[in-house]
């Protein structure tokens, strides 16, 4: 993740464009790095993902002994953190056991959605809410915010910026789905197997 951060995306992207005179917002890699290491992100969204399997077209395995420790070797104080919940998905990955761990109680609530990169709002301190363009609109961060709020508009620190991309429309997951029937949203996204009634993750 170091690598990806700073030597990916910082040192070889984002700086070089520092000498054509754009601001590089340094500390935002730092928040980066911040949220993957202190914030726990990507543990956030791999239990997100993993709840959400009947919808997806993959699902992860459920963890041995060593997945635990392999985590919290590499990661201390996760088990704390995630440990019991994935205790709790090893324990539902039986079909015909019980319903799919998105609909059982193991003290998980479902988050709400970032309207500008569209990966939920996982770290609560940091979610923003505002309504914008007539309508409540969810972000994962300030910077999130910023973007939809800010940049993405037709003017931007007064200069006209007419191809800016705009960010409208049915975004989320949630609003393109609102109101159908859980089967019939299985069923639309092709993820039932020629039986008719296994899933294809
Ligand atoms: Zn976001």
């Amino acid at each position: 993740w170091h690598r990806w951060i700073y030597d990916d995306c910082y040192r070889s992207y984002l700086l070089p464009l520092e000498k054509y005179g754009l601001t590089i917002p340094h500390d935002l890699v730092e928040e980066a790095w911040n949220r993957i290491t202190t914030k726990g992100y990507v543990h956030e969204v791999a239990r997100f993902f993993a709840t959400g399997w009947p919808v997806n077209y993959w699902r992860i395995d459920a963890m041995t002994d060593t997945d635990f420790e392999w985590f919290e070797e590499k990661y201390p104080g996760w088990y704390n953190k995630f440990g019991k919940w994935w205790e709790n998905y090893n324990r539902l990955a039986y079909p015909g056991k019980n319903k799919p761990i998105a609909f059982e109680d193991v003290d998980y609530e479902y988050p709400h959605r970032c309207w500008t990169c569209m990966v939920p709002c996982l770290i609560r301190e940091d979610m923003v809410t505002d309504k914008v363009d007539g309508q409540w609109r969810t972000y994962c961060s300030e910077t999130c915010a910023w973007t939809d709020k800010v940049a993405s508009r037709l003017e931007y620190e007064g200069r006209p910026t007419p191809n800016m991309g705009r960010l409208t429309g049915f975004r989320e997951w949630e609003t393109l789905h609102h109101g159908k029937d859980l089967a019939d949203i299985i069923t639309d996204l092709g993820y039932v197997r020629d039986d008719g009634k296994t899933l294809i993750a």
